[in-house]
């Protein structure tokens, strides 16, 4: 059991990092417990990503991110945080996941997979990123079918199905296309996504247009099978050759650890319950910080509009 602790944070991502930053300034005990790496969440994003934000939108506690680009990358902000966190010395446990929060009278208490803590305060900004939302079909559990684009080099020359139209999965559309796969789109909607960068739509549209890349719009996978999948289109079902499925269709929040830690959760959306002020939940205590706050409405918190929980938690946890 180690010492109590002012304040502890489940989730090393640029929320978290920044709450830990806002407990330093104002002397508070405090832990971070991460169960990857650094920033785990922007690691495992895709090699070539570039943010929709300018770099000072992305800031912490003001702290400048210097980018060469107008918008910066998956390796300046990894730089970027990793030094907001080494040259903070910032205390952050890495590679320990915690498993479970309960409280016992005004405590609580966190195991992790190595040890147990006692805290007054617990942020929890773990995000959303490591629970894919499925497409629940027959051949999903195939091993060519990935939740997670990384890069597009594997699929050079392969007939592959990107499934979805958000940012995500035009961005490995076009990328795919220009390293030489076939590329089909599947997409529930009627349209490529409204919130896809506005600076890439009329690339993604002219690429369809063209018929470069085939985009079957207002259609769903049925079905995928190990040199084939199933679409059922507005025409009706049609099957086409398939190597690769990279189904791009978001992500979800662990709603079963939030419940375990005693939070509620909204009916229609599953939104944690908090007050906006404090960003205090349901559970004295127990705080939400960052894009983990929106629950199914994973679009509606990102870094630029939930870095300021930090200090808003913080000055809270400090009043009491
Ligand atoms: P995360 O960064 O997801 O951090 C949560 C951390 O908690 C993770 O490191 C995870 O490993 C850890 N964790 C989870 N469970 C546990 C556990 N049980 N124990 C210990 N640790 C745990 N936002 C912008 O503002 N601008 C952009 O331009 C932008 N571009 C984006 C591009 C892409 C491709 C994606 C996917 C997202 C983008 N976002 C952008 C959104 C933004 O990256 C996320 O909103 C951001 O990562 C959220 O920060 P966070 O700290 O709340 O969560």
């Amino acid at each position: 059991m180690t010492k109590l602790k002012d304040v502890l944070i489940i989730g090393g991502g640029p929320i978290g990092i920044a709450c830990a930053l806002e407990c330093k300034k104002k002397n508070l005990d405090y832990v971070v417990l991460e169960k990857g790496a650094l920033t785990n969440s922007l690691f495992n994003y895709p090699l070539n990503m570039t943010f929709f934000s300018t770099s000072e939108k992305l800031e912490i506690d003001d702290i400048p991110f210097i980018s060469n680009h107008p918008k910066p990358n998956r390796d300046e902000a990894l730089e970027y945080y990793r030094r907001v966190a080494t040259s903070n010395n910032l205390d952050i446990n890495l590679y320990e996941k915690v498993l479970g929060i309960e409280k016992v009278n005004d405590l609580f208490v966190v195991t992790s997979e190595k040890r147990q803590y006692n805290a007054k305060n617990i942020i929890i900004a773990s995000g959303f990123y490591d629970i894919p939302k499925l497409l629940d079909i027959p051949g999903e559990n195939l091993s060519k079918v990935n939740h997670y684009y990384k890069e597009a080099h594997p699929y050079s020359m392969q007939n592959v199905a990107i499934v979805g139209a958000s940012n995500s999965a035009v961005d490995a559309a076009l990328e795919i296309w220009r390293k030489g796969g076939h590329v089909t789109m599947i997409v529930r909607g009627s349209s490529i996504g409204d919130r896809v960068k506005y600076w890439v739509r009329p690339d993604i549209q002219n690429r369809i247009k063209e018929g470069s890349i085939k985009a079957y719009f207002n259609s769903e996978v049925q079905n995928i099978k190990p040199d084939k999948i199933t679409v059922k289109t507005p025409e009706g079902m049609t099957e086409i050759d398939n190597d690769y499925v990279v189904a791009l269709t978001g992500y979800r929040p662990n709603f079963e650890f939030l419940k375990q830690a005693g939070i509620a959760l909204s009916e229609d959306n599953l939104i944690p319950t908090y007050n906006e002020n404090t960003m205090e939940s349901n559970v004295k205590g127990l705080y939400l910080a960052g894009v983990i706050c929106g629950g199914m409405e994973t679009h509606k918190w990102f870094i630029e509009n939930s870095r300021i929980h930090a200090k808003v938690i913080v000055d809270h946890i400090n009043s009491k």
